[in-house]
Formats: C-alpha cells, sequence, structure tokens
C-alpha cells in the first residue's frame, strides 16, 4: 500500500525578492492549521508588525470556534451534534451565509457537490490514512457500508430556514470542501483592514489568495502542480491584484491499493472516489468560498459538465486529465503560461 500526504505540494508560489531602503519590509512564514501548511508573504510597512500572527490566529479561531467537525469546540460539531433535534440548531449569521452558499452550490452542481457526506468522508477516512493514522491495511468499505452511510447523507434532506438549521439525526456536515476558501476570504478582509500591507500572497495548501501589489511591480505568480509529478507544475497564473485560486486534485490526500488509487473526493451518487477523468482542477475566482467550492464540485463533474457550472459562476477554471491532457476556460488563457 503506497501512502501519500500532500499538504502543500499542489501550490508554489514563485515569487521575486523585494529589495531597495524605501520598500516595504516582506515578511514570511509558515505554520500549520486546518490540516494544511500555510505560507505567508506579507508586504508591510511595519517590519516588526504581528500581521502574520494574527492572521494565524484568525485561521485557528475559525478552525476551533466555526469549521471543524472533529473538534467539539466549534459551531459545526454542535450542528452535527444536534441532528435529529425536532426544534432544529440555531445558527449564527456567518455559518448561515456558509450553509446557504453550500446549499445553492449543491443545487448549481445538481448534486454533486454536498457538503452532507460526512458519513461517507468519515467511512473512508481518506485523512487519516494518507497520513498514516489508520497503520497499513487500508481497505475500501464494503457496499453495504457504503449504502448505509449513504442513507444518512443528501444535502436536500437539510433545512435552513431564519437562522436555524434542521438536520435528520445521523447526519455529518463536514466543510472540508469550502473551509480554506471560507478563510481566504476572512484573510483578505484583515489584510484590506490593515493599513501597513501594502501586498500579500498566502497559500493554505492548494488555495492561494493575492492582495495588493509587489514593491517591485511585478504580478503575483501562482503555480498550478502537475497532477502526475507534483514536484513539478504544468503552468502559472500571472495576477494582479485580489484574487482566490484554489485546486482540487487526486494527488492530494490518497492511499493506494492494489494499483488502484482511492483519493478524498467523493462523488455522492456511488459514495466512492469521483471518476470523471480528471486528476486536477484549478479555479480562478474574486471570491474564496466560490473558488474552493467550485474546484470540488468540477472535479467530480468533469470537464464538460465542470466548464459549464464555473462559466454559470463567472469563474475561470483549468483541468488537467488524468491522462495529462490541459483544457481552460477562454477567459482563463488571459493568466495562464504553460510551463517550459
Ligand atoms: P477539496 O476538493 O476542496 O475538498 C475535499 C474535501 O471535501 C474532502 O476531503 C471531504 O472532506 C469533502 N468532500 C468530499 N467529497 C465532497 C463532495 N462531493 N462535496 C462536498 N464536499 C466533499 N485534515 C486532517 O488531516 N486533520 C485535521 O485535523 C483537519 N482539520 C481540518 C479543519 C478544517 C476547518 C478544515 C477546513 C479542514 C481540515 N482538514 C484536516 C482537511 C480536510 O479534512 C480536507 O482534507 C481538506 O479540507 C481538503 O481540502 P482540498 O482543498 O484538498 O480538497
Ligand atoms: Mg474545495
Amino acid at each position: 500500500m503506497k501512502k501519500f500526504f500532500a499538504v502543500s505540494v499542489c501550490m508554489f508560489m514563485l515569487l521575486c525578492c523585494a529589495c531597495g531602503p524605501a520598500r516595504p519590509a516582506q515578511i514570511t512564514n509558515t505554520d500549520t492549521a486546518m490540516g494544511t501548511v500555510i505560507v505567508q508573504k506579507l508586504y508591510t510597512a511595519d517590519s516588526q508588525g504581528r500581521a502574520a500572527q494574527e492572521i494565524m490566529e484568525l485561521l485557528g479561531k475559525l478552525e476551533t470556534q466555526e469549521l471543524s467537525r472533529r473538534l467539539d469546540t466549534s459551531e459545526v460539531w454542535n450542528l452535527n451534534a444536534g441532528a435529529g433535534r425536532p426544534e432544529g440548531c440555531t445558527v449564527s449569521p456567518s455559518m448561515e451565509e456558509i450553509l446557504a452558499g453550500c446549499l445553492d452550490m449543491w443545487h448549481k452542481s445538481q448534486g454533486a457537490f454536498d457538503v452532507t457526506l460526512g458519513p461517507v468522508v468519515e467511512l473512508w477516512d481518506i485523512d487519516g490514512w494518507a497520513a498514516g493514522e489508520n497503520g497499513e491495511d487500508f481497505s475500501p468499505p464494503e457496499d453495504r457500508q457504503l449504502a448505509e452511510a449513504l442513507e444518512r447523507c443528501g444535502a436536500g434532506r437539510m433545512e435552513l430556514r431564519e437562522g436555524v438549521l434542521w438536520l435528520p439525526e445521523g447526519m455529518l456536515l463536514d466543510l472540508g470542501a469550502v473551509g480554506k476558501g471560507v478563510a481566504m476570504d476572512r484573510i483578505l478582509s484583515y489584510l484590506q483592514g490593515n493599513n501597513n500591507i501594502t501586498g500579500a500572497i498566502i497559500s493554505l495548501g492548494g488555495s492561494v489568495v493575492t492582495y495588493g501589489s509587489k514593491p517591485d511591480g511585478d504580478c503575483w505568480k501562482v503555480g498550478i502542480a502537475n497532477p502526475a509529478d507534483t514536484a513539478s507544475i504544468v503552468g502559472t497564473l500571472m495576477l494582479e491584484g485580489e484574487w482566490f485560486v484554489s485546486t482540487s486534485g487526486d494527488y492530494e490526500r490518497y492511499v493506494e491499493l492494489d494499483g488502484v488509487r482511492y483519493h478524498h473526493i467523493i462523488d455522492p451518487v456511488t459514495g466512492r472516489p469521483a471518476d470523471s477523468g480528471i486528476a486536477g482542477v484549478t479555479i480562478l475566482a474574486g471570491n474564496g468560498f466560490l473558488s474552493d467550492a467550485l474546484s470540488t464540485a468540477c472535479f467530480i463533474l468533469g470537464e464538460e459538465k465542470g466548464m459549464a457550472l464555473a462559466e454559470l459562476c463567472g469563474a475561470e477554471v483549468l483541468f488537467v486529465s488524468t491522462d495529462g491532457r490541459i483544457t481552460m476556460s477562454r477567459g482563463m488563457e488571459a493568466y495562464f503560461e504553460t510551463a517550459e
């Protein structure tokens, strides 16, 4: 069995050095949150500033107080614990907005994107196997187990109305597909409210947010990993100002058994790792939630339907197929440079 736990390989930040005395200082910080590696490059007039630390604190709070399904301190944990309550559970305004966005994406993706897949995600526990936490003896769930878990899923069965969520008993929310996107939106708000910061590029595993500009005027360069060899890239996005880039790939978290790769992105129809001929999808959007949700949805839908969904949502998309073909939306071409 081969295991793989890629926390940050799917994105590379390619930055030129800032130099010259009048320029803002560059602060680089690497840390972990939400099960992934966070790399920050900030250009700031306040070289002693606490910005990088404050961003990590923001991410820590988002995970522990709001989004984690694993921690009993979070709102998602409480909502899951409240599944089956006839009176439902009160949700915070920010959680209501997140869940409404998830339901919207569920509709638009015709059910491919579904944050109620928690029971199936837990049954596979690809995160645990990929991280080596479950030992060496991986075997895929049995059909009967999958069928039982799938019976407890389905975003159409949850109800969200006026700040109250009703989840049928046994259901489990898992916001792994949008957590980094929500985090990127929060980070952008933080950056916009900090007058010292003139530019930033922050990578959260497979997701990148850019802000402002570099002191030397060069653009932000975000590499797109080659799924067949994650030490290399298929190309680079050349970006100016505020952007969100999210990638979903079958190489991010997976286990291999008998030559079959079992990855972490689930097709809600089968309850098994999605098999749409796609190895990696990258979304470029003006909003973090959208870029993250769409990258997951487009991975499951595949090229044709995924392209239509991205267009419907006003985002750009690039697919790398399992046989190495690259296809992208028209708008993406303006930002993409093929690797030499
Ligand atoms: P994406 O494509 O963005 O998302 C894939 C993830 O979405 C899957 O892992 C699953 O969780 C979910 N999913 C699968 N299929 C679907 C579907 N059809 N529709 C909707 N969602 C789907 N990892 C750890 O190993 N340990 C941790 O403690 C940990 N804590 C986390 C806390 C938070 C708040 C978040 C946001 C993530 C955490 N993670 C942790 C990582 C998490 O479990 C996922 O692996 C990760 O978010 C996947 O992100 P991605 O960008 O690679 O893939
Ligand atoms: Mg996603």
